[in-house]
């Protein structure tokens, strides 16, 4: 079985070990060839550190995450965030059909447009991560690197772990929630963008042309959507 390799989360450099052991019971935290740093300091660090870090999108935090631990939870973190998103949408397509007649509370019994939202949420993150996949990977080609398709898919999940900021905005609904979903919108990207460079370590301007790309793509999907449902809409009026 291969060695796990680590990464030295302050210069990116292979190490093959965290901290070493002795047999009295010392444990000492390995030090960088490279840079002459600790490889990883975070193994010392309690997890809301490292949360904090990671969510001030701090690096080193995002490759301690990625290259030193096994955290394996990006599917179930993906279904969660889904499931938040979609119920944002659901709960806002229900407060937008509102009327005075009673009998109208039967639409909020729909469960089918929370599964249609769940649906166009999965779709446009789908699209989102094949069109960041795509990016890099073209880029990548061009320099002759190869790319690691599921550890970058697994950062990029992991990384929109911001979208589950969508409950306390829908709870707490107020004037500013068009704001809110802006700035975790923006959180999310920025997180994405941090998660791309450390998977990659590339500059900036790389990241978030793939991010930026990803995006793009993810707009187009929700704009025909929308066009979609008012030419549906247009026609039901119509019958
Ligand atoms: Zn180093």
């Amino acid at each position: 079985m291969a060695k796990p390799a680590f990464r030295c989360i302050e210069c990116n450099e292979e190490a093959s070990e965290l901290h070493r052991d002795y047999s009295n019971g010392i444990l000492k935290i390995t030090i960088c060839d490279s840079c002459k740093k600790p490889v990883d300091k975070y193994i010392e660090y309690d997890p809301v550190i490292i949360l904090i870090d990671a969510i001030l999108c701090k690096i080193q935090a995002f490759r301690h995450i990625l290259f030193n631990t096994e955290i394996n939870i990006h599917w179930k973190l993906c279904v969660f965030c889904l499931l938040c998103e979609a119920y944002w949408r659901w709960s806002k397509l229900q407060g937008s059909e509102q009327t005075s007649d009673p009998a109208d509370i039967i639409r909020y019994t729909r469960e089918w447009d929370f599964y249609g939202m769940f649906g166009l949420a999965a779709l446009e993150l789908a699209v989102f991560v094949c069109g960041v996949l795509v990016c890099l990977g073209l880029v990548q080609k061009l320099r002759g690197r190869t790319l690691d398709t599921r550890l970058l898919l697994k950062a990029l999940l992991l990384s929109s772990y911001g979208k589950v900021l969508l409950i306390p905005a829908v709870i707490w609904e107020h004037d500013y929630s068009p704001l809110c979903l802006s700035l975790i919108k923006i959180f999310v990207l920025t997180s994405n963008t941090q998660a791309v460079r450390v998977i990659l370590n590339c500059g900036r301007c790389l990241s978030l042309l793939a991010v930026m790309t990803g995006l793009s793509l993810e707009t187009c999907v929700t704009l025909t959507f929308h066009k979609l449902q008012w030419h549906t809409q247009d026609f039901l009026q119509f019958q």
